[in-house]
Formats: C-alpha cells, sequence, structure tokens
C-alpha cells in the first residue's frame, strides 16, 4: 500500500487527507504535526474576539476525532526536522524516522519579524495559530483586569489585510486600537489608496486610531505596558502590541533539503516540487511563480493534489478567487489584479462603500467592493478571468 506523509495539519494538510478519504484507493496515510492537531479554521482568529470565541471553542475537532474520521495516523508536538530524499525518510524531532512513498509539505507561513529597538521589542504578539491566539486572547484578559475600569489598549503594527481585521475585530469589542504602518492607506497592496481611505474612515468611526506613513523605531517597556517610538518622534502607549506585518512561506525543511524554492517551495501545476516524490501545498506552495496564502487556493490544490497522488495527474485550475476581508464596519470584497496586469483603476463612490474596478479597456481584470457595492460580487466575480485557467 503507497504510503503518503503530509507534514502540517492546517487547513492544507488536512483538506488534503480529507481529498484523498473521499476516493476509492487503498493508502496509508500519516500526518505529522508540531502542534496539537486539532482542526480548526484559522481565519476564526482575526474574528474571534467580538464572536466571544476563545481559543478552545475554535477546534471544530481534535486528533483524536481526526485520526478516526480520516483513518490516519497522525503525530503531534512532534516536528520534522529534515528530508533525506534519497531514503525517502523524515527525521523527527524525537528521534525516530518516517518512511514514505510519496510526501506533501503543507508546512504553512511564518509571521515575518523584523528587529526593533528597545527592551519591548522581543513582548510583541502575533496571531498565526492556536496557540498564539489563545496566548493574545489571556494577555488581553490579564490586562483589561489590571485596569479594572477600561478595556486594555493594543497597537497593532501593519495596515494590511489581518492588520485592519484584527483592528475591526478588537475596537468591536471595546478595545482602544492603534494601527501603524508606512502605508498612505490601509491594505495598500491589495486596495488603491482612494478606496483603503474609505475603509481607514469606516474602521476610524469604530474607534480605531490610524498613524500612517510612519514605521515604528522603537518600543519600550513601561509602568502600565509599552510606548512605541514612531519614525516622526510620536509616541504611542498601548498595553500590547500586536504585529500583522505578513507572513512568508515555511521553505525550511525543503529548501535544507535542496528542493527549488523561490518565495515558496516551487512546485509545477500538479504540485509538484523538483523531488518527483515530494509535493507541496497551501501557504508553503509556490504555484507558477504564485504564493496565494488564502484558503481558496489550498482547497482547489487539495482536490488536484488528491487526484495526483492517487495515480491520475491531475493540474490545478484557480478560478477567479475574491477575498472576503473581515472587517464588518466596511464590507469589504477584493480580487486583486495579477501583478504584471496592464490596466487602470475605475472608481464609483457610492454613499455607503465604493465601487473599483481594475480595467484594461472592457476587461475587467480585478476588483475591490466595498459597503454597498459588495452587493455585485456575484455578477462581477463572472467577469473576471481564471487565477490559472
Ligand atoms: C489571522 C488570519 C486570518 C486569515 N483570514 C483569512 C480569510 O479570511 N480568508 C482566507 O482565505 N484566508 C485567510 N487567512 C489565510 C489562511 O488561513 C491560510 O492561507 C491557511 O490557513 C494556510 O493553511 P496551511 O495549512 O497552508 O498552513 P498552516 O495553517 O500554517 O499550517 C501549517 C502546519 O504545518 C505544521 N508544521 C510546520 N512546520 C512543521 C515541521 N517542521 N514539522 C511538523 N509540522 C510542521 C504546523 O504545526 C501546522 O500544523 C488568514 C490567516 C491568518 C493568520
Amino acid at each position: 500500500m503507497t504510503h503518503i506523509v503530509i507534514i502540517g495539519t492546517g487547513l492544507a494538510g488536512y483538506n488534503l487527507a480529507r481529498e484523498l478519504r473521499k476516493r476509492p484507493e487503498e493508502i496509508e496515510l500519516t500526518l505529522i504535526t508540531r502542534d496539537d492537531g486539532a482542526f480548526y479554521s484559522k481565519p476564526m482568529l482575526s474574528n474571534g474576539l467580538a464572536k466571544q470565541k476563545q481559543a478552545t471553542d475554535l477546534p471544530m475537532g481534535d486528533a483524536d476525532k481526526m485520526r478516526a474520521d480520516l483513518k490516519a495516523s497522525i503525530l503531534t508536538h512532534t516536528a520534522v526536522t529534515a528530508i533525506d530524499r534519497e531514503t525517502q525518510a523524515l527525521q523527527l524531532d524525537n528521534g525516530e524516522q518516517v518512511k514514505y512513498d510519496k510526501l506533501v509539505i503543507a508546512t504553512g507561513a511564518n509571521p515575518i519579524r523584523f528587529p526593533i529597538d528597545g527592551d519591548g521589542s522581543d513582548d510583541v504578539l502575533v496571531v498565526n495559530n492556536l496557540d498564539d491566539y489563545a496566548r493574545f486572547r489571556t494577555k488581553l484578559e490579564e490586562k483589561t483586569k489590571v485596569k479594572s475600569s477600561a478595556k486594555s489598549s493594543v497597537a497593532i503594527i501593519g495596515p494590511g489585510l489581518i492588520g485592519c481585521e484584527f483592528a475591526n475585530d478588537l475596537a468591536q469589542a471595546g478595545h482602544a486600537v492603534t494601527v501603524i504602518g508606512p502605508d498612505e492607506a490601509p491594505m495598500s497592496t491589495l486596495l488603491p489608496t482612494e478606496v483603503g481611505r474609505v475603509l481607514e474612515k469606516a474602521l476610524s468611526d469604530l474607534g480605531v486610531n490610524w498613524c500612517l506613513k510612519l514605521t515604528t523605531s522603537a518600543i519600550n517597556k513601561i509602568a502600565t505596558g509599552y510606548e512605541l517610538v514612531l519614525s516622526d518622534g510620536q509616541t504611542v502607549q498601548a498595553d500590547l502590541v500586536l504585529s500583522a506585518i505578513g507572513l512568508r512561506s515555511d521553505i525550511s525543511l525543503a529548501e535544507a533539503a535542496g528542493l527549488e524554492c523561490q518565495r515558496g517551495i516551487v512546485v509545477d501545476r500538479t504540485l509538484q516540487s523538483s523531488d518527483e516524490n515530494i509535493y507541496a501545498l497551501g501557504d508553503c506552495a509556490e504555484v507558477e511563480g504564485l504564493v496565494l496564502p488564502f484558503v481558496m487556493p489550498l482547497m482547489n490544490g487539495a482536490r488536484a493534489l488528491a487526484a495526483t497522488l492517487c495515480g491520475e495527474s491531475t493540474k490545478v485550475s484557480y478560478p477567479a478567487m475574491p477575498v472576503l476581508v473581515k472587517t464588518p464596519a466596511m464590507a469589504t470584497v477584493v480580487s486583486p489584479p495579477a501583478r504584471d496586469a496592464q490596466g487602470e483603476w475605475e472608481l464609483t463612490k457610492l454613499d455607503n462603500g465604493i465601487k473599483a474596478l481594475f480595467k484594461d479597456g472592457e476587461r475587467l481584470l480585478g476588483f475591490a467592493l466595498l459597503g454597498d457595492a459588495v452587493s455585485e460580487k456575484q455578477a462581477l466575480t463572472k467577469e473576471l478571468p481564471s487565477v490559472l485557467s
């Protein structure tokens, strides 16, 4: 029986396992994860507060349930430390080895960290998994308890998609929020500036304070929490500091094993790496030059890869995949144009929101819909070209 080993039990690893088990082929399946193997929806991490979700409320199944559902061996709290491609074996941090016939790397992405001066910089929090979320929630509650009268304050470094989602969630839950970043307006890699400003205003109305066109030079500890020194010299005080400056594909194992890597683990349309027995899926994979760290691409990838691993070589295709940004203060959907797309943004202001269409002549290549414009999402998505056809 073919033994398929998946490194990672995030949405990529578990969705692939599910797709494999939908098929009739008999395979031996092993998943290895350095976390506890709970199955949860990572997008819930940035809107869990307003929904009053504790970290323990988020899992839809623990490792035992997943073992039973998937008829798989799941090694939890176990890190893969090396891939030996010659012997097709994985080295584990507990000293053991696991052999594979086919290996799938689904190690996700790690938060980008950058050095900041000051004795508080090591305390900066990130939220990229359930453990991070639990730590963040605990600290938030501890700080709020100490203050007794008011809710705690949070400085968020990074006004991108995830930073805006956390800002909305925290502000909605009653916390004082300041968002800091060098950008002209929020979500600058996905939204034209004028559109970003509409989101900025909606979040300001919710109480979010913005320090845009500024970077953080230092984070110092003070009696009540932290003082951030910004590039123009002004200071911001907060009980906690959360970094949301982006994620980088975790290519460490693949790189050390000599697999071709660029921004992610380089794979072809069948998600096969430069080693014919090794595949990559999810946030760690770079498919035809595209690193798409969202749920829809990995779901499409999981279906195609399950077929390929069972002997039906199948290329992944990506339709247009708009992303719903979880900012209830201003409903937002984006489908950014391809990086090399030629065209221009056309903006239409609405009483509540804005519609931005990226067009090459009459051809729609991308959009950003805010507020009332979100109702046009379905119709406009039909007009968009596929991301990978
Ligand atoms: C706060 C937040 C909100 C988001 N919201 C949205 C959203 O609204 N919509 C959307 O489409 N996308 C969203 N995303 C992105 C989406 O959640 C990710 O694209 C997706 O969850 C990635 O899944 P993954 O399985 O590739 O990686 P991960 O979930 O990171 O899983 C990686 C797995 O690999 C394991 N691992 C790593 N290295 C090793 C090792 N050496 N040995 C053993 N195990 C290892 C880890 O333990 C983990 O189990 C959000 C992301 C974040 C952080």
